[in-house]
């Protein structure tokens, strides 16, 4: 039977070439114009500015300054810039009068991420100003240090401590300088591996680290196992040899949950084949960033080859009727095949990007897909497919927004 979730792929698969269709010269203005469109529509007042990085206009924001640091749309820079100042000024000012303590240190739904994006909008544009949100982004530290700070779940990406580590992870990669102390990292680091050994003791679970959040114990990259691993790794130099076996025991036992390529979105689930989550945000293609990360370190082939497989079933089943995003929408499946191409250099990956770029703009995707309730937001909307664009025009750059793999994790800078 037929997967409901997605479009038939019948693309026929790389020969050699890429697509011609597919050049700077059309991408480029293809862009240039999804970007009017946004901002031509996107809501800009006081009132909209919730959701943060993942739905609210601060994610545009992103996409604004993701766009403007590349050099192929330097003619669009100051003003793209300028617009995302804007934009995220208001969304600071939002979050500064946030009255829960909590969401002001989460990242992809929250404050933290909002500062970091001010950071880096900031800095970009020479202002000197940028300490003050880095300065509001470093004091959050405290908040998410003590083990339960959240009692849904105190370490997921969208608001737990792995987001607020993978926000420093990419504020050090944009911004040059060392974000937080070796001793802040470190008890955060303790603080996620303290919580995951408890849940995992308290629930009886037959391996090391788990976690849960609303009482479900998600896998995937959104709320799952795979993200909070993932950033573990990326700071395992602040890791005790104790704490990394840990770790790497932990990420053992996630590779062996794979059930044909992919993985359920929440521990023990059994995937049914025709209905299965084929997401950035629940499944292999947000899974394999761990993977990805777990092979850059030690280069253990059976980690490549888990990337590969999610590739695969990401070429299957990935065109995805729920919009053109990065969260659960095409061009979430699309940075699959550039992350791939950065882990092999095989062109076969930028062909692939390149075919789901294409379907993007098809009738049959226009038509069929489902409707999203942001369209022109980062995560589920418009801002996330251009951020995949333009990476598809530097694939040798490309990386998954918000969500670096190949950072430098090694300490100092
Ligand atoms: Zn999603």
């Amino acid at each position: 039977m037929e997967n409901t979730r997605c479009f038939a792929n019948r693309f026929s698969d790389y020969r050699g070439a890429l697509l011609p269709g597919q050049s700077v010269k059309v991408i480029a203005p293809t862009v240039v114009a999804t970007v009017d469109k946004i901002l031509k529509n996107v809501p800009i007042d006081f009132s909209d500015c919730d959701g943060g990085l993942y739905d609210g206009p601060a994610g545009v924001a992103y996409m604004l300054y993701h766009v403007s640091e590349c050099p192929l749309f330097f003619q669009h820079r100051e003003v793209y810039l300028k617009t995302a100042k804007q934009m995220i000024d208001l969304s600071v000012r939002y979050v500064d009068a946030e009255p829960d303590i909590n969401m002001r240190a989460a990242f992809l739904l929250g404050g933290a991420g909002i500062y970091a994006v001010a950071a880096m909008i900031y800095k970009s544009m020479g202002l000197a100003d940028f300490v003050k949100p880095l300065t509001k982004f470093r004091n959050l530290w405290e908040v998410c240090a003590p083990i339960n700070f959240l009692e849904c779940g105190s370490d997921e990406l969208f608001v737990g401590r792995a987001g607020y580590l993978c926000a420093a992870l990419v504020l050090r990669q944009k911004l040059g300088i060392e974000i937080l102390s070796k001793d802040q990292i470190k008890s955060i680091c303790q603080a996620i591996i303290e919580s995951g050994k408890q849940y995992s003791r308290r629930k009886r679970k037959p391996f090391p680290l788990m976690y849960s959040y609303y009482g479900t114990e998600y896998l995937g990259a959104a709320h799952g196992l795979s993200s909070v691993l993932q950033m573990l790794l990326s700071y395992q130099d602040m890791l005790s040899s104790a704490e990394k076996d840990l770790v790497w025991q932990s990420i053992d036992f996630l590779m062996n949950q794979e059930q044909n390529c992919n993985w359920p979105a929440e521990l023990g689930a059994i995937i049914e084949r025709e209905n299965e989550l084929v997401h950035w945000c629940h499944g292999a293609p947000g899974v394999a960033y761990l993977f990805a990360k777990a092979y850059l370190i030690n280069k253990r082939p059976q980690y490549l080859d888990t990337c590969i497989r999610s590739g695969e079933l990401v070429w299957q089943k990935g065109l995805l009727k729920k919009g053109p995003g990065i969260c659960h929408g095409v061009a979430g499946s699309a940075y699959v095949f550039l992350l791939l191409y950065r882990l092999t250099g095989n062109s076969k990956y930028i062909y692939r990007a390149q075919r789901f770029a294409e379907f993007l703009f098809t009738e049959e995707f226009k038509t069929g897909s489902h409707s999203v309730s942001s369209v022109f937001s980062l995560f589920e909307g418009l801002s996330g497919t251009v951020c995949f664009l333009v990476d598809l025009l530097q694939p040798d750059q490309a990386e998954f927004p918000l969500f670096s793999v190949f950072v430098c994790t090694l300490w100092p800078l």
